[in-house]
């Protein structure tokens, strides 16, 4: 059975419109500007507690098609989401409930964690090109990251590496893959 690892913020759930949203109600940052780069948040401690003190990990927006691209990876093979915690103290709770919601999963398909490349996966589905590239190394796993503004300089000239537009381009390309071989995993 292949083992599929699925990122959630920025991949599943639009994490960064809503910590934008919030910083630019902190007051001095009305005009807040996106840099479209990973380090996007301000470097003020002040506005950083604020926006962990409000952001909500069930509040977040999920891109379209999502719940049709998880079900289509779950007819693919195991689906774990593997999500990095928030520095604040409800945001596993809040993801692990709103995951097990949405795509209907249970508790157990969800890793709180965020050293993903200690995480077994043959394919792994991220944002993040540094939890991707360390994955893929450690693993040899399929690497599909979902294309971001903040990810655009990021190339891998390998056949397991390939940039999708979406969540549900990933698992369709992935579909594509599996077909072809399908005996990736287990
Ligand atoms: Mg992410």
């Amino acid at each position: 059975m292949t083992t599929i690892l699925v990122d959630v913020d920025g991949v599943c759930a639009d994490f960064k419109s809503e910590a934008l949203r919030i910083i630019k109600t902190y007051s001095g940052y009305e005009d807040f500007e996106d840099n479209h780069t990973w380090d996007f948040l301000p470097h003020d401690e002040n506005v950083m507690n604020y926006l962990w003190q409000n952001i909500h990990a069930d509040k977040l927006l999920p891109y379209p098609n999502d719940i049709e691209a998880i079900e289509l990876l779950q007819n693919l093979g195991d689906v774990l989401f593997v999500t990095s915690p928030a520095p604040t103290p409800m945001w596993m709770p809040e993801r692990t409930e709103w995951l097990v919601k949405r795509y209907n999963i249970s508790a157990e398909d969800v890793c709180n964690f965020s050293k993903k490349q200690y995480v077994y996966g043959d394919v792994i589905i991220e944002d993040n090109t540094n939890n991707l590239s360390k994955h893929m190394k450690r693993w040899h796993s399929i690497g599909l990251l979902i294309n971001q503004s903040y990810n655009q300089g990021f190339v891998m000239d390998i056949p397991t590496f390939s940039r999708r537009a979406s969540v549900l381009d990933a698992a369709q390309y992935l579909q594509e893959i599996l077909n072809r071989a399908p005996c990736i995993g287990e």
